[in-house]
């Protein structure tokens, strides 16, 4: 090595101005590398957009494995499947195809830990409710009645390329929230939850009619990076009046278009609770399900040429928003601060 050094000493000078031009770029390059970390510390301003998920960064931290670790592997569920059968399955292997079928694996750890809790308290709430909705079973795997759910084989097909790493966290995320739920008065609670809001959740009762003390309106901070966030849906007026008249035949749709539309009532967070339609008076809920528009948060116009609605977010709006739950994470939220967050009131707890 000395005997190197002392050959190649005519290209010192060379050689020290490389160093320091390396020197130069690490200064340079040192903000950028700190920069996610002091933004994770900041406090949301709403108009910030949210960092885009970063899948691999919380896996290099060690896990930290639940307090009550085991209690999904000695806990057993009935799922009706979509043939009418209905399989038993661990609480582990179950959540595991709920998580990886109702959340992007591409999102926080964060996030998909706070996802498995809802879904772990949302079926041991079914399951206390012993058959009500499904007789023989706990819960079903349609994503409209219960919660959907997918085998290790049907992830890793939608997956691909990834499907390793997904598993891996999916995986991490159970290990970390075994057994944990959310808790109201010592109870599960129905932990339901959707994809996206147009900036609030909204109260259980001004979607469902039901007072629900822990499902209360609160602030979500997900926008423009959700995908499909606004969304516009147009029908022609023939198109809409055969299809209204066909759910509604005594809606009286001889007057104007401009007329059509009376009344359009939102709640604080832009989710319509009524509408009149018409002269038919009709939930939110009911128009959402009548013209499949993605969320009942919208506004809607009509006129000789086309009826149209301009709808913002994805999904019911009430409980625990799934793209916001990922905001949060981004900012560093944990898993418990998103769920007691979303669920008023709670706390995240192993069964008592
Ligand atoms: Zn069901």
């Amino acid at each position: 090595m000395i005997r190197q050094e002392t050959r190649r000493s005519p290209t010192w000078p060379l050689r020290a101005a490389a160093l320091g031009l390396v020197l130069l770029l690490f200064l340079f390059l040192l903000p950028l590398l700190l920069l996610p970390e002091e933004r994770r510390g900041t406090e949301k301003t709403g108009q910030e957009p949210s960092p885009l998920p970063t899948a691999t960064l919380p896996l290099m931290e060690p896990a930290v494995a639940s307090p009550v670790s085991g209690w999904d592997q000695g806990n057993a569920l009935r799922l009706l499947r979509g043939d009418g059968q209905v399989e038993e399955l661990t609480l582990r292997d179950y959540l595991w195809g709920v998580t990886a079928a109702e959340m992007p694996a591409s999102f926080q750890l964060e996030a998909l830990k706070a996802q498995t809790v809802a879904a772990r308290t949302y079926c041991l709430y079914q399951r206390a409710g012993a058959g009500e909705k499904h007789p023989g079973a706990d819960v079903c795997d349609d994503y409209t009645c219960c919660q959907a759910y997918l085998t290790p084989e049907q992830a890793a097909v939608g997956w691909g390329a990834e499907a390793e790493n997904y598993a891996a966290k999916i995986n991490r995320a159970l290990l970390e929230t075994d057994g944990l739920v959310c808790l109201y008065e010592g109870k599960p609670i129905d932990a339901v939850f959707f994809s996206s809001t147009a900036g609030r959740t909204s109260d259980a009762v001004s979607v469902w009619g039901t007072e629900i003390p822990y499902l209360s309106a609160v602030d979500s901070p997900e926008g423009e990076e959700v995908p499909g966030w606004q969304t516009v849906v147009t029908f022609s007026p023939e198109d809409f009046t055969t299809r209204f008249q066909g759910a509604y035949p005594e809606a009286d749709l001889t007057v104007p278009p401009q007329d059509w539309f009376r009344d359009l009532v939102q709640d604080d967070s832009g989710v319509v609770t009524t509408v009149t339609i018409g002269g038919v008076s009709l939930s939110g809920g009911q128009a959402r399900s009548l013209f499949g528009l993605r969320s009942a948060h919208f506004t809607a116009a009509a006129t000789e040429e086309a009826v149209t609605f301009w709808v913002t977010g994805y999904g019911h709006a009430v409980g625990m928003s799934q793209y916001g739950a990922n905001a949060m994470a981004g900012e560093g939220k944990s898993f418990q601060e998103i769920l007691e967050w979303y669920y008023t009131g709670v706390e995240v707890a192993g069964m008592p």
